[in-house]
């Protein structure tokens, strides 16, 4: 039989079902949430099953993730199942184990990190918009930006050996700030993590290509693009500024070599 009747245990007899509004802390937040649960009507007790109590949680797990705009255990599990993946599959698109899914499935809240994985494996366009910043490559806007670099510098970044190696770091923060203010990178191009900072993926084949390229073929900067070229450049006024900073920067520092840095975590990226 099953038992769907809770009786007050200070002997009020049977209690009532009901569904109301609770403000709850949940992590740093406090959100309101639907409970179900069982109330005394004499002395306003409230007692929760276990399986009612398993509900909140999923519903505070969802909400907490709508908020902080992370995918919900529903998105996940319905988006895999529109691509037809197992949790198996999913799981190894990832380099996850299964157990993971599972977890997040249930109800467990993936971390940031976790989230950005899932959409990517979700959505692989996205994955690479994320790589070029949602532009496609333009070497021309690559010397573009560098002379503007140069003039600000007044100084020839691409001449001598380093090259790239300090204004590798400008056009990362140049296109990385462009990506998170106006939804596009400047130049395209594609940023790798490099144990002397992050780089332009593949920078030693692009450096003869970007001092042949002409830079009067391009599409000129607008003026929010020439503003945060020229915020980059306030921000680091000593030759070794962006160098340095950029080694500080999170998002580089947590990827393996040769690992692509995504423009989607441009958020994380120090303000210009
Ligand atoms: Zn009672």
């Amino acid at each position: 039989m099953e038992k769907n009747k809770q009786n007050c245990p200070h002997g009020h007899g049977p209690m009532q079902l009901a569904t109301t509004s609770h403000k709850i802390n949940f992590r740093e937040l406090e959100l309101t949430c639907p409970v179900e649960q069982y109330i005394c009507r004499e002395c306003g007790l409230e007692l929760a099953t276990t399986k009612q109590a398993g509900a909140v949680q999923r519903m505070l797990a969802d909400t907490y993730r709508e908020k902080k705009g992370l995918l919900t255990s529903q998105e996940i599990k319905t988006r895999r199942k529109d691509l037809a993946m197992t949790q198996k599959e999913l799981a190894d698109s990832m380099s996850v184990g299964i157990a993971s899914i599972k977890r997040w499935e249930g109800g467990i809240i993936q971390t940031p990190g976790m989230d950005k994985l899932l959409r990517q494996a979700f959505w692989p366009r996205q994955r690479e918009a994320s790589f070029t910043g949602n532009r496609p490559f333009y070497i021309e806007r690559i010397k573009l930006s560098l002379v503007m670099f140069n003039n600000l510098y007044n100084h020839d970044l691409l001449a001598g050996d380093n090259r790239l190696l300090y204004s590798g770091k400008l056009l990362w923060y140049a296109d990385m700030t462009a990506y998170r203010e106006l939804g596009r990178s400047i130049t395209g191009a594609t940023y790798a993590a490099l144990p002397m900072g992050p780089q332009l993926n593949n920078y030693r084949e692009l450096v003869p290509d970007i001092l042949k390229s002409d830079e009067n073929t391009a599409e000129p900067l607008s003026p929010e693009e020439k503003n945060i070229i020229k915020r980059v450049y306030e921000r680091f006024p000593g030759k070794t500024d962006a160098y340095n900073a950029s080694h500080q920067e999170v998002i580089w520092k947590n990827k393996r070599t040769g690992e692509i840095i995504p423009y989607l975590e441009s958020s994380e990226l120090m303000k210009m």
